[in-house]
């Protein structure tokens, strides 16, 4: 029998049934939301700017849960775990949202100043998947801290105020690059060692033939400003770091343009939605992480075993009693949201994005059932029981979201916390906001998808 042919109407009717289609974060948006979007961002740029470290991230965000009594757990200042009890048991499982607070860097080698041809320089070591030549001629801060000799700390931010000097790296000019650099290819135009800090550039005053004179001038200005001597720079965690706060962008102000998104973002989120969220049916945790973009290893990453000295505190509070499966159980009863950045489609390099299934920017929250590489090696690969239930919730809260994977199967690929979580026997998904630039000194997030990443976190904290 042949097919009735349908009127318009019936075919509206029909796509709007049968069709999934994607949503534009603006199209979605009230009045008043699209307000506390804007707010939402504001605060988040805000804490941005002071959270240009780890260390720096861990402060700001204990700070926050100290002002609204929520309980947290830090480690070695780089790590948090923070905790809000819900109407059931930690026994029963827990609902978690884990982000990463570090971000790629340019590390300080631990014998970091020379001189050379009357200037002085800091030797660098980087931290993550950086693009090198991003890190040339811009304007660099120093964050970190120094133990001395004595033991004692000081902490040292040089570059952020309006008056403070900053730091660069210097590049050839175009006239005297076309062999040493053109011919290259890009990955190896810039070698790593030559990502060195101009420094200084005065002798210090006394006899002509002083050895390292620009070097022992800005050695003396170290220990007259910070009590520094060469030697305590061995026992240094010294961050070269874009300078400057983060920006708004575009004529209409529609992104963010910052560093360290990747993945303050989702961090950020975490922390409002964990004190923002309604007493929630089970107790909720946010776990900020550091180390992800090395690997997750160390006893502040992901693979340390952190989040279980928090929750044995807690189970012991509750009264729980601790048999060697009590905390296994836990996992095995919760759920977590690995909350990272993914790559937004980014129209130049379409040859690397597969439009129907990379995330679009402004479309929201991005929901990534696995990472990976290759045929999805290392991936945590979601449930599919995982991804509806977190679905659901979401779109009984109305968040706008997307689900979409990084890139082109077989270009590339990247991974997350999400496998070391869902390793403990917890239900786990990625999401976030997809970035443009990810990894950059300036990434660029939409604000949409930022303010949809806190309703994201909050909905599944609450749902
Ligand atoms: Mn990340
Ligand atoms: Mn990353």
């Amino acid at each position: 029998m042949a097919e009735k042919t349908l009127t318009k109407k019936e075919l509206e009717r029909l796509g709007k049934e049968l069709l999934h289609k994607r949503v534009h974060g603006m199209r979605a948006l009230s009045a008043k939301e699209e307000e506390a979007c804007e707010g939402y961002c504001h605060e988040y740029k805000a804490f941005l700017s002071k959270a240009k470290t780890e260390r720096e991230a861990a402060r700001e965000i204990a700070s926050i849960l100290g002002h609204s009594n929520i309980a947290f757990w830090q480690y070695r200042e780089k790590a948090i775990c923070a905790y809000r009890p819900g109407k059931k048991r930690a026994q029963d499982g827990i609902r978690l949202i884990c982000t990463h607070i570090d971000a790629p860097r340019l590390d300080l080698k631990m014998n970091p100043l020379y001189e050379d041809l009357d200037m002085a320089f800091l030797k660098t070591h980087y931290y993550g998947g950086i693009k090198k030549f991003h890190w040339l001629t811009r304007p660099l801060a120093l964050h970190g801290v120094v133990l001395l000799k004595d033991g004692q700390r000081v902490d040292i931010t040089i570059g952020e105020q309006v008056d403070d000097p900053v730091f660069t790296i210097n590049d050839l000019l175009p006239h005297l690059a076309s062999k040493v650099q053109g011919e290259k290819k890009i990955r190896d135009a810039i070698p790593a060692e030559k990502l060195n800090v101009l420094f200084g550039g005065n002798p210090i005053k006394g006899p002509e033939d002083t050895k390292e004179a620009v070097k022992l001038n800005c050695l003396k200005i170290l220990k007259r400003e910070y009590g520094i001597v060469e030697r305590d720079l061995i026992s240094a965690e010294l961050e070269i770091v874009p300078q400057g706060p983060p920006r708004d962008v575009g004529l209409d102000r529609a992104f963010v343009g910052g560093y360290g998104q990747d993945d303050r973002a989702c961090a950020f989120a975490a922390l409002k939605a964990l004190t923002d969220a309604r007493t929630p049916e089970q107790p909720i945790m946010a776990l900020f992480l550091d180390k992800e973009e090395i690997g997750s290893d160390g006893n502040t990453g992901a693979k340390s075993r952190l989040i279980e000295l928090a929750l044995y505190e807690i189970l012991r509070q509750e009264g729980a009693e601790l048999a060697p499966d009590t905390i296994l159980r836990l996992f095995n009863s919760s759920k977590a949201i690995s909350g990272d950045v993914t790559a937004g489609i980014d129209p130049d390099y379409m040859e690397v994005h597969e439009k129907h299934n990379d995330a679009h920017i402004g479309y929201g929250v991005n929901l990534t059932k696995y990472t990976g590489a290759r045929g999805k090696y290392s991936a945590n690969d979601a449930h599919a029981e995982m991804v509806n239930w977190v679905t659901r919730v979401w779109d009984r809260k109305k968040v706008v979201w997307q689900a979409g994977e990084l890139g082109r199967v077989d270009e590339g690929g990247g991974g997350t916390v999400a496998k070391y979580i869902a390793s403990l026997g917890i239900d786990t998904v990625d999401a976030g906001p997809p970035l443009l630039s990810m990894h950059s000194p300036f990434e660029i997030a939409h604000k949409i998808d930022l303010y949809m990443t806190y309703k994201a976190y909050r909905a599944f904290f609450e749902g």
